[in-house]
């Protein structure tokens, strides 16, 4: 019984997320003494296909058909392809929340979601984050076949180079819905991959003074990313909100900027790895979260902490 992970591209080229889950994947399988294969739905070149050997796929089928975001037909092909897997691994991105409760009901296969640790023996027992992170609950599967699903940017890349065989198929699935295209927001990092993000508040005051929160994003090579009441009210667009009805932040270092602290907010970004807030109040719950606070006008931090940046840079 092999361990099976789900991959996700962008432009051609894997996600940093799905790099992280072929390396659970493939630390799984370790424990599991068995092998992982790979899975691709995308239109990925071959030359891709075999990164995925460097984080311990020996495997990779390529099924580039499966119309994106068609999460009924990418469920089938998986339940189709996962007979002879025990473990299912994915990525906890928006589309792993699309196709897993499917998977789950096609296999009676148990779906463990904000996974956090490996398993402890080849019995799947492991961490999960509960409660926007307030609890950690430790779970074990109870039946045959056990989908998996990691927070992204909870476990890390590992290396692990194997020879990769890759399995090309031209298997046609008519979905049930067409992908005719996509906007995005271009030359922009995501919050979800980022590994620095630069957030701020209603304590910037208005719209207009947001160029020093993307210059100092731009200095980290971090995303920016608002509180809700912003974007609500149209300083910021909406794919920039984060917290517990926003997008999650899982980033190595996330920076707090006017932001008080809500609780609402904090659910959504706390389980990056290290928190600074910078606030002019003293009291701003964010501080009690933070591991580094800087009481201080934004106005007069933020240029000086670009400056710094900028001379350490040089
Ligand atoms: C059901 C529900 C879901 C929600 N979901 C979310 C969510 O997903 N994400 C989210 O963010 N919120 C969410 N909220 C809203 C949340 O409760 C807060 O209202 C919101 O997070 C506050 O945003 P803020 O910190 O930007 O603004 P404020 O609460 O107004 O805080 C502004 C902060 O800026 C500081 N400040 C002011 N001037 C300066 C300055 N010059 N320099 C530095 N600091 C300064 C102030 O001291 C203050 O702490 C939700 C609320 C509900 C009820």
């Amino acid at each position: 019984m092999s361990v099976l992970v789900y991959t996700e591209s962008w432009g051609g080229n894997f996600r940093k997320s799905t790099f992280e889950a072929v390396s659970y994947a493939s630390e799984t399988a370790k424990i599991l003494g068995t092998n992982v294969v790979a899975l691709s739905l995308e239109d990925v070149s071959d030359e891709e296909l075999v990164k995925l050997g460097s984080y311990g796929a020996s495997k990779v089928v390529s099924i580039p058909s499966v119309n994106k975001g068609d999460s009924q037909s990418a469920s089938k092909i998986i339940a189709e392809l996962s007979t002879d897997a025990s473990v299912i691994v994915f990525s906890g991105t928006h589309t792993a929340r699309m196709i897993t409760p499917r998977l789950s009901v096609k296999l009676a296969a148990a779906c463990i979601t904000n996974v956090i640790s490996l398993t402890e023996s080849s019995e799947i027992t492991i961490k999960r984050k509960s409660f926007s992170t307030k609890a950690i609950e430790i779970i074990k599967s109870n039946t045959e076949k056990t989908i998996l699903s990691i927070s992204p940017n909870s476990f890390g890349l590992i290396e692990n180079q194997m020879d990769c065989l890759i399995e090309r198929s031209d298997f046609i699935e008519k979905g049930s819905l067409i992908f005719e295209g996509q906007e995005t927001a271009s030359g922009k990092i995501s919050i979800s991959e980022a590994e620095i993000v630069v957030s701020a508040g209603r304590g910037l005051k208005g719209p207009e003074n947001w160029g020093m929160i993307e210059e100092l994003a731009d200095v980290l090579g971090a995303a920016t990313a608002c509180s809700k009441p912003v974007s609500d009210i149209g300083w910021r667009p909406h794919s920039e909100h984060v917290g517990q009805t926003g997008k999650p932040v899982t980033a190595d270092l996330y920076i707090a900027i006017g932001i008080s602290g809500a609780i609402q907010h904090l659910a959504g970004v706390n389980s990056s790895k290290v928190m600074v807030a910078i606030n002019t109040d003293p009291e701003a719950p964010f501080f009690k979260a933070a591991d580094y606070g800087i009481i201080g006008d934004a106005f007069e931090v933020v240029p000086k902490l670009i400056q710094e940046i900028k001379k350490f840079k040089n």
